[in-house]
């Protein structure tokens, strides 16, 4: 239904058009300077259409870059960032603003220096109160372009709550800045607990995820520079926001959208998605995303968060999903068939770690070493440092989700958990 990198090329077009019909008029005589006109007038006649026929082309270069997207194109603007020459074209969400539906809106917002590109955040307004999606990280590239995008919508946050599909960075960050007195924030019931709890106890080196870091053979030297390099630690919304925590079947209704939550753990413990059953639009977060697979990670030995992310995805795919709107990248265009690939991919992957045991017992580190990565690097030690610590943290879910199934064992020692098939 979208595609991003449609040119608006109607009003060039309707410029062509526009000095055609005025040459017509002049070949039959019409608009036709003549000597006895004044120089001035013949100036102008002359002037005009040969203007109309230079903008027009011109206007295919200039206007070529400004994408529509779904059937609007007159209220989109193009990130301020791209026209700064900061972010290359690449890099660039190019479109900042889209009118998905009547009152329903989605700013693209730049995540500079992430493999992610952009997120979504999603816009529902009534004559009572608004609802702001997911808002991007807590940092000025973000605050620029939401801040423009929801000034261009005509919002008021003075009537506006917001909702993080969880508790990342990128979904979060920008609620501190964004809410107003009267505003709410809500999130997760199961990632309410882990937003509050205090910088020492989750982002240094000796918190929960470094010491399990470093177990799984992480190494030392890098360990200070994840945490401290960390989005969770560097972009999330500032302390004192009381998080409202959501459960399963809590409503949200804003105008004549009524929105319904449902748990989805897996990317995260309290994960959730927004159901808008009656016109079958899915919020989706990073639960189900288009064109990228959702990282599934984990830093503890509770729980198991692959297994629960495969019960997720089992559980979202019978609803009647008409328009799936994603957390990240485009809205995704086959919800079912994309559900079924997400499934498989992590089958795949688990089979995958689980093929790299059978050479021998390894740490989870050295286990993401030797699995298949699309980034470009020439190889594993080159992976810039945070992305050696997400693939951990993703070789942690599937070895622990081949720990439930019974596939590998783990030898938990003081210094180093180690896994063999
Ligand atoms: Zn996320």
């Amino acid at each position: 239904m979208i595609d991003r990198f449609d040119f608006d090329q109607t009003q060039p077009l309707l410029l062509l058009i526009e000095f055609t019909v005025l040459s017509l008029l002049r070949i039959d005589g019409w608009l036709r300077p003549t000597m006895n006109d004044s120089r001035w007038t013949r100036l102008i006649l002359w002037s005009g259409d040969y203007l109309s026929l230079i903008r027009s082309f011109t206007g295919w270069i200039f206007y070529s870059p400004r994408c529509s997207v779904g059937s609007r194109s007159s209220s989109l603007s193009i990130d301020p960032h791209y026209i700064r020459g900061e972010l290359t074209k690449a890099e660039c969400p190019m479109l900042a603003l889209e009118e998905l539906r009547e009152n329903l809106y989605r700013i693209v917002v730049p995540l500079p220096d992430s493999p992610l590109k952009e997120i979504n955040s999603y816009t529902l307004t009534s004559k009572d109160r608004n609802l702001v999606i997911d808002t991007g990280m807590n940092r000025p590239e973000c605050r620029e372009v939401l801040e423009q995008g929801l000034a261009e919508i005509g919002l008021d946050l003075g009537r506006t709550d917001f909702v993080a599909t969880h508790l990342h960075a990128d979904h979060q960050g920008l609620i501190s800045t964004l809410m107003r007195a009267g505003s709410r924030a809500y999130m997760g019931a199961a990632d309410t607990p882990a937003f509050r709890q205090g910088p020492a106890d989750t982002w240094s080196r000796d918190g929960f995820m470094g010491s399990y870091g470093s177990r799984s053979g992480f190494p030392e030297k890098d360990l200070e520079a994840s945490m401290q390099n960390h989005p969770g630690f560097k972009y999330s919304s500032g302390a004192g926001v009381d998080f409202v925590a959501l459960e399963e079947g809590d409503r949200f209704d804003v105008g004549d959208y009524h929105l319904e939550v449902i748990h989805t753990p897996g990317h995260t413990a309290g994960h959730i998605c927004l159901f808008e059953r009656d016109q079958g639009i899915l919020f989706s977060g990073d639960h189900v995303l288009g064109d990228i697979t959702p990282n599934i990670a984990t830093w503890s030995d509770d729980g198991d968060p692959l297994a629960d992310y495969l019960a997720s995805l089992r559980k979202v795919k019978p609803l009647e999903v008409a328009l799936c709107l994603p957390g990240h990248r485009t809205p995704v265009a086959d919800f079912q068939g994309r559900v079924e690939a997400l499934i498989e991919h992590h089958r795949e992957r688990a089979d995958e770690v689980f093929d790299i045991l059978t050479n021998g017992p390894g740490n989870a580190y050295d286990i993401a070493g030797q699995m298949t990565w699309s980034i470009r690097a020439r190889c594993w030690e080159e992976f810039p440092v945070m992305q050696r610590w997400f693939a951990t943290g993703e070789a942690i879910a599937h070895l622990r989700f081949l720990e439930g199934e019974g596939r590998v064992n783990r030898l938990d020692g003081d210094d180093e958990i180690v896994f063999s098939a």
